[in-house]
């Protein structure tokens, strides 16, 4: 008998606050292997903060945190709990790759130095073969030809999909995207969107924070509505958005586009 793959991510009534404000008030998720996430809710709802506790960037009260099955390990309690394994971290963060709002690209780099950088500097992986797999992940993102291109020179939504080549690089076990639209003119949001969407499609793991509704709705086969640190409401995007049943999210959803 084969063993059941476990979650990429999973969370587990997480707690977390920054001093005396409660931002996640005992949270849970599981991101299998192949699915793809939506995370929305309104500003303040303490999604962004989910995000960065799933791989690390932010530390957590009490709770567990699982990826690929390994639970995170910690030191000391509440406010001083803090992981215990440096090397575990890094295994972490390395696997699940952020995209976030406003690109984050070098910009003394080139757009393929970019999406080189990390695979190269942190992984330690051969130039070349990385060089093959950048300008791989840039043709798919399509952006082959900005390869040399500095970033300054690139659209913003050229600029996002640079970023996206520069975390699918890192061959990562998951991608977290973090309003990766929002810094876009309604023109430029689409390009984006449709890269996302192949992602989805060709059967990434991915937990995608999202103002976009529709692409919420699109990229998504599960769906989480937070609010005020806790879920409100969860399913499938047909359900979530066709047929919601707490007032909150009814409320939300007449006030999204
Ligand atoms: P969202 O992404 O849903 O807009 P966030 O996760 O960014 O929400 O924020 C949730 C709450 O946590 C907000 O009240 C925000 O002000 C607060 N918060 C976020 N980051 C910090 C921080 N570094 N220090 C203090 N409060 C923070
Ligand atoms: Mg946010």
């Amino acid at each position: 008998m084969t063993e059941p793959t476990p979650p990429v991510i999973e969370i587990r009534d997480l707690h977390k606050s920054f001093g005396t404000l409660e931002v996640l008030k005992g949270v849970s998720l599981s991101a299998p292997s192949g699915h793809a996430i939506s995370l929305i809710g309104s500003s303040g709802s303490g999604k962004s903060t989910l995000l960065r506790c799933c791989n690390l960037l932010e530390d957590s009260q009490s709770g567990e945190i699982l990826f690929n099955g390994e639970p995170i390990r910690w030191r000391g309690e509440g406010m001083a709990r803090r992981p215990a394994d440096a090397k575990q971290v890094t295994r972490v963060r390395t696997n699940l790759s952020m995209v976030f709002q406003s690109f984050n690209l070098w910009s003394h780099m080139t757009i393929l130095e970019n999406v080189m950088e990390a695979p190269v500097t942190v992984l330690g992986r051969p130039r070349d073969e990385v060089e093959a797999s950048a300008r791989r992940y840039l043709d798919q993102v399509g952006i082959g030809d900005k390869a040399d291109a500095w970033p300054a020179q690139l659209s913003g939504g050229q600029q996002q999909r640079a970023a996206i080549a520069r975390a699918l690089c890192m061959e990562p076990k998951a991608l977290l995207f973090d309003e990766p639209t929002s810094a876009l003119d309604p023109e430029l949001e689409q390009e984006v969107v449709r890269v996302i969407k192949d992602l989805a499609a060709e059967g990434r793991t991915m937990i995608v924070v999202t103002h976009d509704m529709r692409m919420a709705a699109d990229v998504a086969d599960h769906v989480i509505f937070l609010h005020q640190g806790k879920i409100e409401e969860e399913g499938t995007p047909e359900a979530l958005f066709g047929n919601p049943t707490s007032e909150r999210l009814k409320g939300f959803l007449s006030h999204s586009v």
